[in-house]
């Protein structure tokens, strides 16, 4: 099938975890939304509501086969267990994948805009493959999280790793986009890290991001740390590197300290017994950072290869035959 990007089949995927509280409101909106789009032609009539219910402990999963029984553009699909928001999410994509021409991702909590929704399908018509939602500002989240976040985006810049400065995971992705990113098959999943790997042409939509519409965060500072280091520790291997560059320093300082203590022990300074100790503290320190630095070198190179992502996509094939 090709793009069909007058008329575009839209899939909204979105990952709930215990949401009972803003479900109605969201699919309230959603499908208010829906409809004046499909109304308008501006979306496929066969566009779709996904929910992921991704292991709910309350009564999520309920009230999504209920919607889904009464609205006829309402999905869903429901993971065995909780993986996390960016496992549902992949999940919601891929299902929708087959499906449609473009999915839009955003959280059930109504702080990603919904007005925004139809920005992204104009960029999708004039042909970009993604795109991705930015905040404006920052001003409804708590000082500590905005300084945390923004913290987190320049060290992941510092680090190497390309992610669009304050884009959570609030984006549309065309189909094509959508297989790109069915090949990295990685388990520790930073979409963000990824998707900007994926290329083809992209833009940004800006939106601002409102407070939690109801319902408490699902992600309480424990995940946080374990999504900002798993987001670190799959893209950049340069945490390896600052090993063999601190033992290379060690190294180098306790030959200064080799010498100090040398020049003591001529003083006559020292305690007999001193000298040998202190040099080989220092020595043996710095070569045994070193070697692990040079270990963890070859970790990292492991570990690029067993992730085993794909080497390149291919954007254009001027002559290709359909059935190839
Ligand atoms: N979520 C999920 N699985 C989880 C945690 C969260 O699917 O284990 C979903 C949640 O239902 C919401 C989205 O991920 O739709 C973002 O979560 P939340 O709004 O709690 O995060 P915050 O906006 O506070 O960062
Ligand atoms: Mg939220």
């Amino acid at each position: 099938m090709t793009d069909n990007r007058d008329l575009p089949v839209l899939y909204l995927v979105i990952p709930c975890y215990n949401e009972e509280e803003v479900l109605p409101e969201t699919t309230k909106r959603l499908t208010e939304k829906m409809i004046g789009m499909i109304r308008s032609e501006f979306i496929h009539a066969d566009s779709r509501i996904l929910f992921v219910d991704d292991g709910s402990r309350d009564q999520t999963w309920a009230l999504i086969e209920e919607y889904s029984e009464a609205i006829p553009f309402v999905d869903g699909v429901k993971l065995a267990h909780n993986r996390g928001h960016q496992n549902a999410l992949l999940a919601g994509l891929m299902t929708a994948m087959p499906l449609c021409d473009c999915a839009i991702s955003m959280d059930a909590d109504l702080q990603d805009d919904t007005d925004a929704i139809d920005r992204f399908v104009e960029k999708y018509k004039e042909g970009c493959d993604v795109v991705y939602g930015v905040r404006n500002k920052r001003d409804t989240d708590t000082v500590f999280k905005r300084t945390t976040a923004e913290g987190f985006y320049k060290f992941m810049k510092v680090l190497g790793v390309d992610v669009v400065f304050n884009h959570a995971d609030y984006r549309l992705m065309s189909r094509r986009a959508l297989e790109g990113l069915s090949e990295y098959k990685e388990v520790n999943l930073f979409l963000r890290g990824i998707v900007p790997l994926i290329g083809y042409r992209s833009d940004y939509v800006y939106y601002d991001r409102a407070e939690r519409f109801a319902g408490e965060s699902k992600y309480p500072l424990r995940k946080m740390l374990s999504f900002a280091f798993d987001g670190i520790s799959s893209f950049s291997v340069k945490p390896l590197k600052m090993i063999s560059n601190l033992g290379i320093l060690i190294s180098v300082l306790s030959i200064f300290g080799l010498l100090y203590a040398l020049i003591s022990h001529i003083c006559g300074v020292t305690v007999a017994g001193w000298t040998a100790i202190v040099c080989s503290i220092w020595l043996l320190g710095g070569l045994q950072m070193l070697c692990l630095g040079v270990v963890g070198a070859y970790i990292g190179k492991i570990y690029s290869e067993v992730k085993q992502r794909p080497r390149y996509l291919i954007e254009t094939h001027l002559k290709k035959k359909d059935e190839e």
